[in-house]
């Protein structure tokens, strides 16, 4: 049971969802304009938001864009009838954690939205460290010199398998296959794309991680003290 804000101005796709969420017991408010969802967001932040990427007023991506800019981590999973990659890969640019294309069956959306919000999970607060680099698995939270770093879904999962073989290359097929589930058929642009926003959070000029590429075979995630 989550609290779901279903951002949607098709009322022949969103009166049945919305009945279907209500059934699978989550709280659900509904809107059809992109502008009172960022407002919704920021104000009373739900569990998972729910994003149509063609609105009237703003659309999903724009939406998407200003809530991860203000700051909001809530799980944002895009809803869209283009399917195509590029709309994919803007998506997961501008910051959502998922992404459903058109027509979907209501035991799909289903089974990805406990998927994500099983690993969202309840924060918990953070034991006394001095690593440069922590990552608390049980309470998925990330600090970096002692200093908490926002993290989505994915980019949490994504660290989350370079940090368990830190020092070692991650291939490509690993990363897709452990942050990106069975359900995923787009390309591994997605994975380029989290990899860039994983890198621009963690990695400073002098500081103690570094996120090396192997070209065409994967990530080497590295935490120690500067280069001299
Ligand atoms: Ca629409």
């Amino acid at each position: 049971m989550a609290r779901v804000l279903l951002v949607e101005d098709d009322d022949a796709i969103a009166v049945p969802l919305e009945r279907a969420l209500r059934r699978d017991e989550h709280d659900v408010v509904r809107t059809a304009s992109g502008e009172e969802a960022v407002q919704l967001v920021l104000t009373d932040p739900p569990d998972l938001l729910l994003l149509d990427l063609g609105l009237p007023d703003l659309d999903g991506l724009e939406v998407c864009r200003r809530i991860r800019e203000a700051g909001s981590l809530v799980v944002v999973m895009m809803l869209t009838a283009r399917g195509d990659e590029l709309d994919r890969v803007v998506g997961l640019d501008v910051g959502a954690d998922d992404y459903l294309s058109k027509p979907f069956s209501l035991a799909e959306l289903s089974a990805r939205m406990r998927a994500l919000l099983r690993r969202a999970g309840p924060a918990a607060p953070p034991a006394k460290d001095r690593r440069p680099l922590r990552v608390d698995l049980g309470a998925r939270r990330v600090f970096l010199d002692g200093e908490e770093v926002a993290l989505t879904v994915k980019e949490f999962d994504l660290l989350a398998v370079l940090h368990r073989q830190l020092g070692q290359v991650v291939t490509r097929e690993q990363l897709m296959d452990q942050v990106w589930d069975e359900h995923w058929f787009g390309s591994t642009k997605t994975l380029d794309v989290t990899v860039a926003r994983l890198r621009a959070k963690l990695v400073r000029s002098g500081g103690p991680v570094r996120l090396a590429t192997t070209r065409g075979v994967g990530f080497r995630l590295e935490v120690g003290a500067p280069d001299a």
